[in-house]
């Protein structure tokens, strides 16, 4: 899932505080599932930015809510499109994708973040989220044990660990696991170990995200007229 956290009630505030009337919009999946900008979350900011523009003498500014579906697909945004024209502004819940998707979508309406976006990662424990790959564009799971050196290691190292790690904990942080130890110990447990004598392939980092906002395309999914060949 991509995981993301709510901005400060302050700092959400002072963003649209200039608006008479505000729209607050949640997204139903990502960020649902990590407990920041679901229905639920969506009531609580809103209630909190009321009280917080009422305390700065903007009590007059108007924020209601709503929550689709997803915000990173358009036909979810079409039930919001009639709503939308009777704001001045729409502050999203949803992760990044989700707020472009809405500026694109209305671009007369100054839409605002109300999350901070984080990485795609996995519920670890009750409340707490981590981060497991970094969309890399050329998975390499199948050579490191199921474990991403990449995404995990601090120091994305490839080709074994780098000496610091002690008690299973990385030398960077003592809070992180050691990706290597990690990597080792299924390894270890897979009988995979000898194939970590091979020398890893430095990354083919072509496919990452330095080059610029990168694209999927099905040809075998787009509707006639409507695709890439159109
Ligand atoms: S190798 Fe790349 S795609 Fe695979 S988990 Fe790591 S960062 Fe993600
Ligand atoms: S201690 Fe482990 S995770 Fe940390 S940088 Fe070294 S090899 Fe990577």
């Amino acid at each position: 899932m991509i995981v993301a956290d709510r901005k400060k009630i302050p700092e959400i505030r002072d963003m649209i505080q200039g608006h008479d009337r505000v729209l607050l919009v949640g997204c139903g999946t990502c960020v649902t599932v990590c407990l920041a900008g679901g229905e639920r979350e969506v009531g609580i900011i809103g209630a909190a930015l009321r009280m917080s523009l009422k305390l700065v003498g903007r009590g007059h500014v108007v924020v209601d809510q709503c929550t689709i579906e997803r915000q990173c697909e358009d036909a979810f945004i079409d039930i919001l499109a009639q709503r939308v024209s009777q704001y001045d502004a729409i502050c999203s819940l949803g992760c990044g994708a989700g707020v472009q998707t809405l500026a694109e979508r209305f671009p007369q309406k100054p839409v605002y973040p109300g999350l901070n976006t984080q990485f795609i990662g996995i519920l670890e424990s009750q409340g707490v989220w981590t981060e497991k790959c970094l969309g890399c564009g050329h998975c390499r799971l199948g050579e490191f044990a199921g474990v991403c050196p990449i995404t995990r290691c601090a120091k994305r190292l490839l080709n074994g660990p780098c000496g610091g790690s002690r008690e299973g904990k990385c030398e960077v942080n003592a809070d992180t696991e050691c990706a290597w130890q990690r990597i080792y110990d299924r390894a270890k447990a897979l009988g995979t170990l000898d194939r970590l004598d091979a020398i890893a392939a430095p990354h083919d980092w072509s496919t990452g995200i330095e080059g610029g906002p990168r694209k999927v395309v099905r040809e075998d999914q787009c509707i006639a007229g409507l695709g890439p060949k159109s």
